[in-house]
């Protein structure tokens, strides 16, 4: 086989399909959130983004970096083992216990990223726990969706946060199979939110476990930072809560939380978290600094939520249209691949203003969007040039508005 004309004919056809991703060479500055350097092939440009996952700048927070540097100093870079032969270090546990914490659960395991938590504890769970079936929503993120791939438990998809669906779905299962419900609080693309507790309440009735995962939600809802299940009451009464500190919380890594024996369960059967060198511990010293921070502060989130409340005024007034949600994802629909990078395109390189196009198959086609996500940092000015941009263009590409 010709393998490198494999892969350049393969590579042609996401070309062809005007989705072959492009990355912005992003150099990311201190102190200057959101604004970063972007390096081309003309040279460099400031550009201000505003699609980032650190949804309140906390990747530059002084407490954060403080406490990073000051677990360098301490003990040196990385961890120098997997947790079981000489990985863990103290910073890991110290972390775990905050975050427990967080959710009010008893347990709490890191793993390197939110991805591989999913994936290791929604494989082992579906892998071990003999005859599970897990019940999966149909927009549930893609490491949800693999983990439960790879357990080859079985898994029936309902309707995106559709409560009727689900629980037909149940009923229709068979009674004494164990089974799991897997979800999202806030759904990172369309910016909805799922009824947690109802779910929690179909749950109950069919002795269902229930995991959360709280990636977009954590750090930016709830009095604590504990996320939308906090923000509504109902932590206790979910099995599982799944998060990242990658995103509102600023560093990286992923963690699942619950009670000591699921955790300890996972813990001790999950190849994902087994078999992999743990995280630096300035790493674990900066997440658990964040999330110290935003535990004790509310204002991150005051502010936050302000600036997209600001934003969404000047879209409306602009005629701008843009998906209602109740979170702090502005999708701006554009509802054509070739348009949406064009206009993504156009905003770079005249403006200065970054926002990646959100293609398929993130979402579905004809439903290609431009994801804003502005951050206590967007100041008044940067708000003004966004719509300004995006009203332009709007004009020169014959774009439906909405009306004002
Ligand atoms: C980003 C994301 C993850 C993965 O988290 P990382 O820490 O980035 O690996 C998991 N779930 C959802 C819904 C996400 O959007």
């Amino acid at each position: 086989m010709d393998f490198e004309a494999f892969f350049k004919n393969e590579l042609d056809g996401l070309h062809q399909e005007g989705r072959y991703r492009v990355f912005a060479d992003l150099e990311r500055q201190r102190g200057n959130f959101p604004k970063a350097i972007r390096h081309t092939e003309n040279g460099p440009q400031e550009v201000t983004v505003w699609c980032s996952n650190d949804y309140l700048g906390m990747g530059q927070n002084e407490a954060v970096m403080d406490a990073m540097k000051q677990a360098i100093d301490e003990c040196g870079t990385g961890a120098g083992g997997t947790r079981n032969i000489s990985g863990t270090n103290h910073y890991h546990v110290l972390l775990e216990r905050e975050l427990a914490d967080l959710h009010g659960k008893e347990a709490a395991l890191l793993f390197n990223s939110g991805y591989m938590s999913n994936w290791a504890s929604l494989g082992t769970l579906g892998a071990k726990i003999p005859g599970l079936i897990i019940f999966s929503d149909a927009g549930n993120h893609a490491s949800m969706i693999e983990g439960i791939r790879h357990s080859k438990c079985e898994r029936v998809i309902w309707k995106h946060n559709d409560l009727k669906d689900l629980e037909a779905k149940l009923r229709a299962a068979d009674p004494a199979a164990p089974k799991l419900i897997a979800f999202e609080s806030v759904y990172s693309m369309d910016g909805d939110i799922a009824p947690i507790k109802e779910i929690c309440d179909i749950a109950d009735r069919y002795g269902a476990m229930t995991y959360l995962d709280e990636v977009h939600a954590v750090g930016l809802y709830g009095p604590r930072g504990g996320g939308i299940a906090e923000r509504d009451g109902v932590m206790d009464r979910i099995t599982v809560i799944e998060g990242t500190l990658g995103k509102a919380f600023g560093v990286m890594g992923g963690y699942i939380t619950g009670s000591t024996a699921l955790i300890d369960f996972v813990r001790s059967f999950a190849s994902g978290f087994i078999f992999t060198t743990s995280l630096p511990p300035a790493i674990a010293a900066g997440a658990l600094a964040s999330i110290k921070h935003l535990k004790a502060s509310s204002q991150e989130r005051l502010c936050h939520q302000e600036r997209v409340r600001t934003l969404r005024n000047m879209l409306n007034a602009a005629g701008i249209p843009h998906m209602p949600n109740p979170s702090h994802i502005v999708p701006v629909l554009v509802g054509d691949a070739a348009k949406c990078k064009w206009i993504s395109d156009l905003l770079l390189d005249n403006y200065g203003i970054y926002v990646q196009p959100i293609n398929y198959p993130t979402v579905p086609k004809k439903t290609e969007r431009l994801r804003i996500t502005p951050s206590p940092f967007h100041t008044d000015e940067d708000l003004r040039h966004l719509v300004g941009a995006l009203h332009s263009l709007w004009s020169r590409c014959a774009l439906a508005r909405a009306v004002a």
